[in-house]
């Protein structure tokens, strides 16, 4: 398939699209636009953006639609060998899944706006977005710019799908390198940076994770960081890069630091863990519809507590902002759900019906919480036995994520059990499929570290020094 991506931003906040099919002989097609987005495992039903759908054929021949569910469409084709179909899509989410467009900056997640033609999502795609040689194309494709366009191709739909892209002519750039991969940082938005000291600190955990794994999976990697004038906080992983959108910008550079540092650790962490390390459910995307699995505490849960835990190892965060960012988690974890009625598995499971928004009280659990929790505890057992997590992560990518085959939830239970020695059934009922309180083991752990949870009449949870 290749697409064209026309802006006009000045007249509208609607992108153009044309989506070329060739090589067709079928009597009819059915295109779809996917309802999800990998990162987010929840129905988004993104056709909701699409103002107008048409399709033509050779000799620009009005070709019959139907629309046959919500966001797929039948073409007849007529005989045409090329079809060409062109929709109007809204963009004006600024969000990292999102797109939008105005006069200094298009961004565009593609999986969200472009369609593919069911028997053909293998098949490589090429893109070309209407625009001008100043601006640069950040994102992990290489893009060209030839004759108005910056093109790029993919392998396929599902590589298309976690290509997100800014294109501005004002955007910051910078490069490191660890192990001679190039991990560039793109900014857009309004942002003094100290480039010097943050690009320090991000070879500083990107090394140490990389040392975890003994390897990083992609050629290179690129951090798209967006600055709105709004307060923000939302990050996206992908292949070789991350959405990172954060704000307000008229806050000074060093409070953003934290949350950015927090969120491009722990992004760049699932470029191994889901990305990589993926669960067989996911093997490969339905972007039709919801693609239930259960170990989303394993995608989630290890990545969050990884994310903090890298940049304490790597000496970007000292004990008090680790200290800081743990007593977060137990306080999301225990205020809110540590009577909750459903497991982590549960909750894995349920994130299509209502892991991204309020849930009814003493319901859910998050998998980022309550599963960086479990991941904690799980650290704990394994140094008893003097042992690592990083043993088991890495196991889970030398066996899954590398020869890239999907994992199950008794995949990961016997990675675990490998490592440390001993049937951990016991572990796995209370904090994976059970919804028993975690406030004990979680003090024990801390005890030898002189720290301690407590919990005040007014519910408000703090980790406080032992004295
Ligand atoms: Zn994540």
């Amino acid at each position: 398939m290749k697409y064209k991506i026309f802006t006009n931003p000045a007249a509208s906040k609607y992108l153009s699209i044309q989506a070329t099919l060739e090589n067709c002989d079928l009597p009819q097609i059915e295109v779809q636009l996917p309802a999800w987005r990998p990162g987010r495992y929840e129905l988004q039903n993104f056709a909701k953006n699409i103002k107008s759908f048409a399709a033509f054929g050779e000799n620009g021949k009005n070709l019959a639609v139907q629309k046959i569910t919500k966001d797929r469409w039948q073409i007849q084709t007529a005989g045409s060998k090329t079809i060409e179909i062109r929709y109007e899509y809204f963009a004006n989410q600024a969000d990292a899944g999102g797109n939008f467009v105005d006069k200094n900056l298009l961004y565009v997640n593609p999986v969200t706006c472009c369609v593919y033609v069911e028997g053909r999502i293998t098949e490589t795609c090429e893109v070309y977005v209407s625009g001008n040689e100043k601006q640069e194309m950040a994102g992990g494709m290489k893009a060209k710019f030839i004759d108005g366009f910056h093109h790029f191709k993919t392998d396929d739909f599902y590589h298309l799908a976690d290509l997100p892209f800014m294109l501005s002519a004002k955007m910051q750039h910078e490069v490191y390198e660890v192990n001679d991969v190039p991990f560039h940082i793109w900014v857009a938005g309004h942002c003094e940076i100290p480039w010097d000291a943050v690009l320090e600190d991000f070879r500083k955990f990107t090394e140490t994770q990389i040392e975890v794994f003994g390897e990083f999976p992609e050629p290179d990697f690129h951090f798209l960081l967006w600055v709105l004038p709004s307060a923000f906080y939302h990050g996206v992983e992908h292949r070789n890069s991350t959405m990172m959108v954060l704000g307000p910008d008229t806050q000074p550079f060093e409070e953003m630091y934290i949350d950015l540092l927090g969120l491009a650790s722990h992004e760049l962490f699932h470029a191994w863990n889901i990305c990589k390390i993926r669960p067989a459910e996911l093997m490969p995307y339905d972007f039709t519809k919801e693609n239930y699995f259960k170990t989303c505490f394993v995608a989630e849960g290890i990545t969050t507590f990884y994310g903090d835990w890298m940049l304490y190892r790597s000496g970007v965060f000292d004990e008090n902002q680790y200290k800081r960012e743990l007593e977060t988690c137990y306080r999301r974890h225990f205020e809110i759900a540590d009577n909750a009625a459903q497991s982590l598995l549960d909750s894995s499971f349920d994130l299509w019906l209502d892991g991204y928004a309020q849930a009814v009280p003493d319901r859910k659990v998050s998998v980022y919480h309550k599963g960086a929790i479990a991941a904690q505890i799980l650290q704990f057992l394994l140094e008893k036995e003097g042992k690592s997590l990083d043993d088991v992560i890495k196991l889970m990518w030398l066996r899954f994520g590398k020869p890239f085959v999907g994992y199950t939830f008794q995949d990961y239970k016997t990675c675990c059990e490998e490592i440390i020695g001993y049937d951990l059934t016991p572990y796995f009922e209370k904090c994976i499929s059970g919804t028993e309180s975690l406030w004990q083991d979680v003090n024990a752990l801390l005890e030898p570290r002189t720290l301690q949870l407590n919990k005040y009449e007014d519910g408000r949870v703090s980790l406080e020094v032992l004295t």
